[in-house]
């Protein structure tokens, strides 16, 4: 599959420890407003040392699903209640 997002396969995106650990779905994704910066977490709270940096191909190789919300534009977040509903997309 095609790489979808505009940002280059090794730009560094935020992902928590719980999906990139604990094999947790992606069900919250941000767009950052001020640095573009791609937040994929699984909707769950989070401290600060659960933030760890991968390259968006890494993400994108663990659930290729996130294709649908690659165009997101900086400042939306993207929001779904389990893998098998879309995504909700709306601004922060
Ligand atoms: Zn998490």
């Amino acid at each position: 599959m095609k790489f979808p997002f505009d940002d280059a396969p090794n730009t560094m995106a935020i992902i928590c420890s719980h999906i990139l650990e604990q094999g947790d779905n992606i069900l919250y994704v941000s767009h950052d407003e001020d640095d573009g910066m791609w937040q994929f977490l699984c909707g769950n709270s989070h401290e600060i040392t659960d933030a760890k940096l991968v390259a968006l191909e890494e993400v994108f190789a663990l659930d290729n699903s996130i294709a649908r919300i690659a165009d997101m534009p900086y400042g939306y977040i993207a929001t779904r209640k389990n893998v098998n509903s879309e995504w909700k997309i709306h601004k922060k």
